[in-house]
């Protein structure tokens, strides 16, 4: 037997005042969003888009396709309903949101995402990042104009160009993983991964402490690295149930959440939405 054991956690960082990540840890369902926009309307977006993922939570799918659809179609539910809202109150005109969603079918892990937070996995060692960046910055390394070092240091590094909320309209990218016992997912906001390399977190994840001291500690490293942004870890770690403490049977999840003072800065990505979507 295996089982999916799950956490997550958020920091305000060391500079905003307020924090405008938001993840979901469910039973099947777990999710990490970045919002953007001023007077707590990131915040506002954040949660928004997190509601059609959250309401998949314990559902059962016929099969693969269906629960993959089903994701997706949540994506792109919150994007209507994010881009509606910004669009009818001025208070919240120009918000968005980053969205990456997973939801366990089975021994299946299905993922869609929008925006620069990411996914990664750990499997046999090798650590990989299994979502792309929606950012000017990555495509500019795709268009072979700038390498992958001189994107960590761009001056505009953190413009996105992709986002759920900023248009009616919005491309979902999607994949579904086939579990492995012992690989460990990473879902977190460019506040992590802004400031703490592929290498740190991966030989990180790789100690296999304890999955809430393992978030902690990715935490505290953005926060010992100047902690400019909001930072937000979702960890998800498939595992062989007798090997583990504590419970057996099928997929158990272990959920712990922590909420932390919302709302944030990403205004200033606002002006260069849609510049290269
Ligand atoms: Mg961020």
């Amino acid at each position: 037997m295996t089982r999916l054991v799950a956490t997550g956690t958020t920091d305000v960082g060391r500079v905003r005042s307020s924090n405008e990540d938001a993840y979901f840890v469910g039973d099947s369902v777990f999710a990490v969003a970045d919002g953007m926009g001023g007077h707590a309307a990131g915040e506002v977006a954040a949660s928004t888009a997190l509601e059609p993922i959250r309401a998949l939570d314990g559902r059962v799918f016929g099969d693969a396709t269906e629960a993959l659809a089903a994701l997706r179609d949540a994506v792109i539910t919150a994007n209507a309903t994010v881009s509606r809202m910004a669009e009818d109150d001025p208070t919240y005109h120009g918000m968005g949101t980053t969205l990456t969603a997973t939801l366990l079918e089975g021994a299946r892990l299905h993922i869609a995402h929008v925006g620069d937070s990411r996914a990664y996995l750990l499997r046999d060692g090798k650590f990989s990042q299994i979502t792309d960046d929606h950012t000017l910055v990555q495509h500019l390394i795709d268009e072979g104009q700038i390498t992958r070092e001189e994107a960590a240091n761009h001056p505009q590094r953190s413009i996105i160009t992709r986002a759920i909320g900023v248009s009616p309209e919005v491309d979902v990218d999607s994949m579904s993983l086939e579990l492995q016992p012992d690989d460990i997912l990473l879902l977190c906001s460019d506040g992590l991964t802004g400031v703490v390399d592929d290498r740190t977190i991966a030989t990180t994840l790789a100690q296999r402490d304890d999955p809430d001291t393992t978030i902690e500690t990715l935490v505290s490293l953005a926060n010992d690295a100047g902690g400019p942004d909001n930072v937000t870890a979702v960890l998800l770690r498939y595992e062989d149930a007798a090997a583990a403490r504590g419970t057996n049977g099928p997929t158990t999840v272990a959920i712990r959440t922590r909420h932390d003072d919302p709302g944030a800065d990403w205004a200033r990505k606002m002006g260069t939405f849609g510049a290269f979507g």
